[in-house]
């Protein structure tokens, strides 16, 4: 079964128990562009209680804003209870959520109209013109963009986000609205925040979506960002092609180790965002191919649109680890090495080994630490 089939389940057993739901959001947006959606997300006029009762592998996920997840055959669907949102007083949260609204108030709340339609019966409901703007490819707010930015202003990063995965662009009062609301996502988590820009440099038209995050201004309120860093970054001719690399190509024009400290990203994505900025510095050889996990170099090769050699590049390897090395410590001990002198004697051994300056042989190695122990004055 597709994923919409079970949706259509999920509707059918809801409407069996007389209620109401549809599918919602991104995945309209993707059945109208005619591309599949990643995840299908429902809306109901039941509540997140009633939903929980009709199936029986429920998680309540977010319920205070009314959202279960419905699990059929292992697969996850978020279902949310129609709702409203009460006023925003400080830009980033609703000060409440009311459940028990109509599908069209529900649809009101949404960010843009081409997310705010709703999806039922093989029929698209389309109460704020979403179709037209995905036919014009323009991104508009649902309602003034300057009440709706005032609201929540991550809606600014969301909309440069959906500008560079559509190729689309933004209306204009949407543009007008950004220029001078942009400083309320200062006021905005900063992981939010992280997550739409990923979402931005991963998408097709990224180079467009920066530039008009300069001509807009909004790049002044996220971290470490020039307007010098954003230009480097669009004249670089290798493309973002996952979180990691994205970062690692600020990174590498940042030239600072410590840039992406405040966008509190995870020590994994941080990781690999230094390592593949290193290695744009450097380029490969020997040492970095046998230092980088595989999934890096492949990464590094796809951000410069090549082939990717890096299975071939590690095979080709003398060794791919310390282990395979035919000398340990406890042979280091054995020749009368100790602590730091051990430490430095096997990468001597190991770097030699991996740029074939010396065959991995154990009577070779042994001879070969004994020397070097000697002018380290060890033996
Ligand atoms: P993606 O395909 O990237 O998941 P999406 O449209 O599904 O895109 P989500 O962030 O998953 O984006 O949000 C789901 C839906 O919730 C959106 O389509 C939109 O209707 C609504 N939404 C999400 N964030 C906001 C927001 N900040 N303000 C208003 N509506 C929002
Ligand atoms: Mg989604």
């Amino acid at each position: 079964m597709t994923e919409w089939e079970y949706a259509k389940q999920i509707i059918e057993t809801i409407e069996q128990h007389g209620g109401e739901a549809y599918i919602v959001g991104g995945a309209v947006r993707d059945y109208v562009l005619g591309s599949l959606p990643d995840d299908i997300d429902l809306a109901t006029s039941l509540f997140p209680e009633e939903v929980m009762m009709l199936f029986p592998k429920s998680v309540p996920t977010g319920i205070e804003h009314g959202t279960v997840t419905v699990i059929i055959d292992h697969r996850p669907f978020e279902v949310t209870t129609f709702r409203s949102e009460g006023s925003y007083s400080d830009s980033r949260r609703p000060d409440n959520v009311a459940l028990g609204v109509s599908l069209e108030e529900d649809l009101l709340r949404r960010d843009f109209t081409m997310n705010a339609m709703a999806f039922h019966d093989g029929q698209v409901v389309d109460l704020y013109g979403g179709q037209h703007d995905l036919e014009e490819r323009i991104i508009r707010t649902v309602g003034s963009p300057f009440e709706r930015f005032n609201e929540d202003a991550l809606r600014i990063m969301r909309a440069l986000r959906f500008m560079s995965q559509l190729d689309f662009a933004l209306h204009g009062e949407l543009r007008e609205a950004a220029k001078e609301l942009g400083h309320k996502l200062e006021q905005i988590a900063m992981e939010r925040i992280a997550i739409e820009f990923e979402k931005l440099l991963t998408g097709p038209a990224y180079k467009k979506a920066l530039a008009e995050m300069v001509d807009l201004g909004i790049h002044r309120y996220l971290p470490n960002v020039s307007t010098e860093l954003m230009r480097q970054v669009q004249q670089d001719e290798r493309t973002p092609v996952d979180a990691a690399s994205g970062w690692a190509l600020f990174l590498h024009h940042a030239i600072d180790d410590t840039w992406l400290v405040p966008w509190k990203r995870s020590n994994v994505v941080k990781r690999e965002a230094r390592t593949l900025a290193r290695l744009c510095e450097t380029g490969l050889n020997e040492m970095n191919i046998y230092a980088t996990d595989e999934h890096l170099l492949s990464t590094y090769f796809k951000m410069h649109g090549e082939e990717d050699l890096s299975h071939e590049l590690k095979q080709s390897l003398p060794i791919q680890c310390r282990k395979e090395l035919k000398f340990n410590g406890r042979d280091a001990l054995e020749l009368g090495a100790r602590g730091e002198a051990i430490k430095q004697l096997l990468a001597n051994l190991e770097r030699r080994v991996i740029l074939q300056k010396l065959p991995n042989h154990e009577t070779v190695l042994r001879e070969e630490a004994k020397r070097w122990l000697q002018r380290a004055g060890v033996s």
